[in-house]
């Protein structure tokens, strides 16, 4: 029986609505499991506790973060508490510097019962793997203003675009393995303008030449933008620069029906972080309807990933098992919030989800 414990980072506004059901399905799936078992321990940080403590994210919450096998965080900040110079409150990201969480993992899926705004284009299963701690955010909060001119720096380091695109070709092998794709990646990039992104391409296929049993291609991030749309079941791995990715991540959760759908991971060498990638949503929090799918979604990422690391299958087909009972629940069409159409509140869609697992 292996072990694990998984840190809790509830958030605010809807957070802690979406993670306590995610946690009980965690816990019922434990339960029922002879290989592993989950044990939950949750941590401070956030916009609320900023406003009681003064401190967003405590040093304690993140050496008991790291100390974990993987962390589950729901969605943080709060539009009322800022911090003195007027910026927002955002630990989520400050987590991913913190742990060197540079590959964002957004999939994007679209099967029967998603509220797709392209309708049903195919089988739609493809994962965007965003970088998440240079690129265009390498002087976050750092820019030059002038009177008349502003600039910000894009870099690009070997050492992380080496991992990153280690990171994409060793998922591609996974999903192929698992069924679930053909194995193979493209690189994002704007190659045809930039040196820098030049100079991407040539890590990448440096890293390509490398998993000759696994399919390698490019295309422009504007190019790809337009094929997102026209072709979405073209696609098995994405990888792109950190900008580029941010952009092309939303219109992912927008082809899949909506952010109440798009489930996220962050990933270091030695941490994982699994989130929806929708904010607190204030203007519906405390009201019980926010749409915990997102959550449990990334919590069945979370699954698939501790599988993999863990070398446990049990844990990969529970990860399915309750991705699925999501999608059977998305499919039926009977127990929605109202994000997507419905009238049910964040328990009811929970139980639904229970029951079909
Ligand atoms: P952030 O900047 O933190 O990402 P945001 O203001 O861009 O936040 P959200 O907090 O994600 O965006 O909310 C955008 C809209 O989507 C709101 O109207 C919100 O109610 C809705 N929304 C977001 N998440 C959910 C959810 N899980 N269930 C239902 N509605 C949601």
């Amino acid at each position: 029986m292996t072990e694990l414990k998984i840190a809790v980072f509830d958030g605010d506004g809807i957070g802690p609505e979406i993670m306590a059901p995610t946690v009980a399905l965690l816990r019922k799936l434990s339960a029922r499991a002879s290989e592993y078992s989950l044990t939950f321990e949750t941590l401070a940080a956030g916009a609320g506790h900023y406003a009681k403590t003064g401190d967003a994210l405590p040093k304690a919450s993140v050496a008991a973060a790291r100390a974990a096998d993987a962390i589950l965080l729901s969605a943080m900040g709060l539009p009322d508490v800022r911090y003195a110079d007027g910026t927002e409150i955002t630990p989520q990201i400050d987590l991913r510097f913190e742990m060197d969480l540079y590959a964002g993992v957004r999939p994007v899926r679209i099967a029967p019962g998603y509220p797709s705004p392209l309708g049903a284009p195919g089988d739609v299963d493809f994962v965007l793997i965003r970088e998440s701690t240079e690129g265009l955010f390498h002087t976050k909060g750092k820019g030059t203003v002038t009177e008349d001119y502003a600039t910000e720096t894009l870099k690009l380091t070997r050492a992380t675009s080496e991992k990153l695109c280690r990171f994409a070709f060793a998922l591609a092998r996974q999903r192929r393995d698992s069924g679930r794709g053909p194995g193979r990646v493209t690189c994002v990039d704007k190659a045809n303008v930039f040196r820098a992104f030049a100079w991407f391409r040539e890590i990448f296929d440096a890293e390509a030449a490398h998993h000759p049993d696994l399919g390698a291609d490019h295309a422009y991030v504007d190019a790809m933008a337009l094929w997102m749309v026209q072709k979405p079941a073209a696609f098995d791995v994405l990888v792109t620069e950190n900008m580029f990715g941010d952009i092309l991540s939303d219109l992912g959760a927008g082809l899949m029906g909506g952010l109440g759908l798009a489930p996220s991971a962050d990933i270091g060498d030695a941490n994982a972080v699994f989130q929806p990638c929708h904010g607190t949503a204030p203007d519906i929090a405390g009201k019980g309807i926010a749409n915990p799918m997102a959550m449990i979604l990334s919590a069945a990422m979370m699954l698939d990933w501790l599988a993999v690391e863990r070398d446990l299958p049990a844990l990969a087909a529970d990860g399915t098992r309750l991705r699925e009972a999501v999608e059977r629940v998305l499919q039926s069409k009977e127990v929605l919030t109202g994000d997507l159409g419905g009238s049910a509140t964040t328990q009811q869609v929970a139980e639904a989800v229970g029951a079909a697992l």
